[in-house]
């Protein structure tokens, strides 16, 4: 069962400071009170050591898992009525398509100065397949390489909710396949009627708010509209770092795309 606790360990959890609420400013809530209704309150569960080996990184940092309120309980809810029916198989599809979002520490968050920070967007094909398609395998783990060693450590957020710029693995299939019959990666997602670029960023603001405070951080990222996005959600002092890893003949088509989109991307970085 996914996010169901058992109420004697989630009591356990809440007095080891291991289960916890924020809002969406980051500050810490009761995760004993039931949360106030409406949006706008994430659970984290952590921290739990994770030691990592991924690709040419070997390190170690803090694993937070962190899931919306609204989410969780309304998936619970479904959740105790497909287990007193005996759904289990539903109840795990229901589980599987929830986005439980990921938090990597490394350091100690109180002693951050300048952070060194990526807000990274899930991609299956990418990040676990290790595909060229896309240049997100190597920003991974080039994130993770560079946040780890940093002496004043920092923060990987991933969000699970993002494949695709947000529009799901489904569709980021059938856009690869509009894309080899001669679109792009942005005209594909509108020939299905999709937007450019749906991922929302307000859970990253509130992670990194809750984390690194109204400190400076620097970001790993080519994209301005990351940082435009976290900016509304308050966090102003945001230093871009270009974070351009993995350029190949599969995916020059797919980054010369993203750099007429907009992105901080130049020639140079794709030859
Ligand atoms: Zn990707």
């Amino acid at each position: 069962m996914f996010t169901y606790l058992d109420p004697a360990v989630r009591r356990r959890l809440i007095a080891q400071g291991k289960l916890r609420r924020i809002d969406l400013r980051g500050n810490a809530l009761d995760p004993s009170v039931a949360p106030p209704e409406g949006e706008g309150v994430i659970n984290l569960l952590g921290p739990i050591p994770l030691p990592i080996h991924l690709g040419r990184v070997n390190t170690r940092v803090q694993w937070y898992a962190s899931v919306r309120s609204t989410e969780l309980s309304k998936v619970e809810e479904l959740a105790g009525a497909l287990r007193t029916q005996g759904g289990s198989k539903l109840f795990s599809l229901l589980a599987s398509s929830m986005a439980v979002n990921s938090v990597l520490l490394a350091g100690d968050p109180t002693q951050y100065q300048n952070p060194l920070v990526r807000v990274h967007s899930s991609c299956l094909t990418g990040d676990v397949f290790g595909s060229e398609r896309c240049e997100c395998g190597p920003q991974l783990a080039g994130a993770l390489e560079r946040i780890t060693q940093e002496p004043g450590g920092g923060v990987l957020v991933y969000m699970a909710g993002h494949e695709g710029r947000g529009i799901g693995l489904w569709a980021k299939a059938a856009t690869y396949l509009l894309q080899d019959a001669g679109e792009n990666t942005y005209q594909a997602n509108r020939s299905l009627g999709l937007p450019d670029d749906s991922r929302d960023f307000t859970d990253a603001g509130a992670l990194l708010h809750h984390f690194v405070g109204d400190k400076p951080m620097r970001l790993l990222t080519n994209n301005p509209k990351k940082v435009q996005d976290l900016a509304q959600m308050g966090l102003a002092h945001i230093t871009p770092v270009k974070h351009v890893l993995g350029v190949g003949d599969s995916n020059r088509r797919y980054l010369d795309a993203k750099r007429q989109w907009g992105h901080q991307l130049d020639e140079q970085d794709l030859s």
